[in-house]
């Protein structure tokens, strides 16, 4: 391995002016589970990695404001995320899809920032955070900004987030009606997904007024399925129009393979998976009526 520095710093500011928009061997390293895979890889060979696990507590909070909105600190722990009240009783898809992500002990010290900044496109959370609406938080010299969880990756391991940049908070607006991530996996349960899909359906007077549905894992990046969206708009949730929601599907999305299959066995993946994720979605919003 090749010696590089290890910097801990103890503010936000201090870990952004250790950063260089120039340098790629610069690093910012959170929870560190997949920084040292890659490192150990050898595809990532850091000059520098710039801790954030000492920038403060507040990085790391989880509340949910008068307004109603999720409010994740980029340090936030996973499992912490996972077993908040807050965030079980007002976003269930989130507690739910997280329990699901890797094991137990990769989500006592993966961060959400880390995760999402990671913008590996097997990632179980960004379809999730996009389904439902989730805003990021991105601060650098010049401030903080603010992009939509859908536009924040884009492409395979890179995201709109420059190298003097980190992320720094998620919020996500109430979840707007029932919810459900599916994860297909060709091996354990808990493994990185082959495809996953993500639903949030904004009910009105038992008809759908909104569709949200993302698939991941299959495409370079977590992607809307637009026309998918608009066949439960317009029919409804019965089984012909799951079906027909599922072949739209499979028409529109850029489905790639990769190792854990072609893309057309992941057209098939998704086939199944769609009316699927909705079923549960309904199923869950049932039991919790
Ligand atoms: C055994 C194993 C199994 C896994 N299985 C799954 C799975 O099934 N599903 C799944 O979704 N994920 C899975 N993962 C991936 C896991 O979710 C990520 O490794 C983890 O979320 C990354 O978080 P971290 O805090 O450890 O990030 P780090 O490893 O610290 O960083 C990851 C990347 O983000 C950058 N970064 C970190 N924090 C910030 C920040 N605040 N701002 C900007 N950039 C930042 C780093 O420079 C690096 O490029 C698995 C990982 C392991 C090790």
């Amino acid at each position: 391995m090749i010696p590089f520095e290890f910097l801990l710093p103890y503010s936000l500011e201090e870990a952004l002016s250790l950063l260089d928009p120039e340098d790629p061997g610069i690093r910012p390293v959170a929870g560190g589970t997949a920084v040292m895979l890659m490192m150990k890889a050898g595809v990532l060979r850091p000059t520098r990695l710039v801790s954030l696990h000492k920038i403060g507590a507040r990085h790391a909070a989880i509340e949910v404001h008068a307004n109603g909105e999720l409010v994740i600190g980029g340090q936030a722990k996973l499992a912490d995320i996972e077993r908040h009240p807050g965030v079980r009783a007002g976003w269930p898809l989130l507690a739910q899809a997280l329990r699901g992500v890797a094991n137990a002990r990769v989500r006592s010290v993966a961060t959400l920032g880390g995760c999402i900044s990671h913008a590996d496109p097997h990632l179980d959370m960004p379809p999730v955070l996009s389904a439902l609406d989730a805003h990021i938080a991105i601060t650098g010299p010049q401030g903080t900004r603010r992009v939509r969880a859908e536009d924040f990756s884009t492409g395979y391991y890179e995201t709109v987030v420059r190298r003097d940049e980190l992320v720094t908070g998620i919020s996500v607006p109430p979840q707007a009606g029932p919810g459900a991530y599916l994860k297909m996996t060709t091996r354990a349960a808990h493994d990185w997904p082959a495809l996953g899909v993500a639903v949030v359906l904004k009910m009105n007077d038992g008809q759908v007024q909104r569709a949200s549905v993302f698939t991941g894992a299959a495409t370079d990046r977590p992607t809307r399925l637009h026309q998918a969206q608009s066949v439960l708009e317009r029919r409804g949730l019965d089984a012909n129009a799951l079906r027909a929601a599922a072949e739209a599907a499979i028409v529109e999305a850029p489905l790639m393979g990769d190792a854990h299959g072609s893309a057309a066995y992941k057209g098939q993946l998704l086939k199944t998976a769609l009316p699927r994720a909705i079923e549960a979605a309904l199923r869950r919003s049932r039991s919790h009526a």
